[in-house]
């Protein structure tokens, strides 16, 4: 990684939560891309947030505040470790405040609560896709792999791919018809998400074309205004607030 910009690397002290350790962290902060254009890359291999304790071997995945800005993309992301859109609401609220006149119409200011939601919002940019839809399949697929018994911490967008139409269908993918009679096409892009378990196994799984229609056409009812350049947290919890209230109403 490159060191000479001053700042992008900080140095932190963190302690083994399993045996007690004290290991220095290397935080890198290099996410701006007109500061480092490599941050981009960077991000998407995702090696750099993910810790190992090196006496017991410990893994976790960290985070720390930091800023991810691509101007060609219009896109900018906040990282506030650990917030989520059930208690995050104020927080966001007093960081649009305390960025009055910085929000700029046409661009896409988002909050994540890890590295990996920033992945996921770069993915839907790079991609033209709504990441509101995207959060919207997730309650979907999550509710599937809890009703075999496992325990998910979270999940993320990975990217879109048609399978070949000849093939089986495939098992981990959640399909649909587009009609109650009829059988779901195996010849349609996949949306592929990793799900995360809480005992840090990955499970990779998706949703045809259907589902994710399905969600589009969610998003459609919920008639959000349009982005307004402020920042929004849009996470697993908030898909699930949508999913509840399209239940009731
Ligand atoms: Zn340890």
């Amino acid at each position: 990684m490159e060191e000479k910009i001053p700042g992008l690397i900080r140095h932190s002290w963190s302690k083994c939560m399993q045996c007690g350790t004290l290991s220095q962290l290397e935080e890198y902060h290099g996410l701006d891309l007109t500061r480092s254009p490599e941050g981009k890359e960077l991000l998407l291999k995702g090696e750099f947030f993910q810790w190992r304790c090196p006496k017991c071997g410990l893994e976790a995945d960290t985070a720390w505040p930091c800023w991810y800005y691509d101007p060609e993309a219009r896109l900018g992301i906040s990282l506030v470790p650990g917030i989520e859109s059930s208690a995050g609401e104020e927080a966001v609220q007093a960081m649009n405040r305390s960025l009055e006149g910085l929000s700029q119409p046409g661009m896409t200011h988002r909050v994540a609560g890890s590295f990996y939601a920033m992945q996921e919002a770069v993915r839907a940019k790079d991609m033209g896709l709504d990441d509101r839809t995207l959060q919207l399949v997730k309650p979907l697929i999550i509710g599937q792999l809890q009703s075999h018994g496992e325990v998910v911490w979270n999940g993320f967008f990975q990217g879109v791919s048609t399978p070949d139409p000849e093939e089986e269908p495939l098992h981990a993918v959640l399909y649909a018809a587009i009609g109650p009679d009829e059988t779901p096409e195996y010849g349609q892009p996949i949306y592929w998400y990793d799900v995360h378990l809480t005992n840090r196994k990955v499970v990779r799984t998706g949703v045809n074309q259907v589902v994710f229609q399905m969600c589009q056409g969610m998003l459609e009812k919920l008639e959000l205004p349009p982005d307004d350049g402020r920042f929004h947290l849009y996470d697993l919890n908030w898909a699930i607030d949508c999913h509840n209230r399209a239940q009731q109403g």
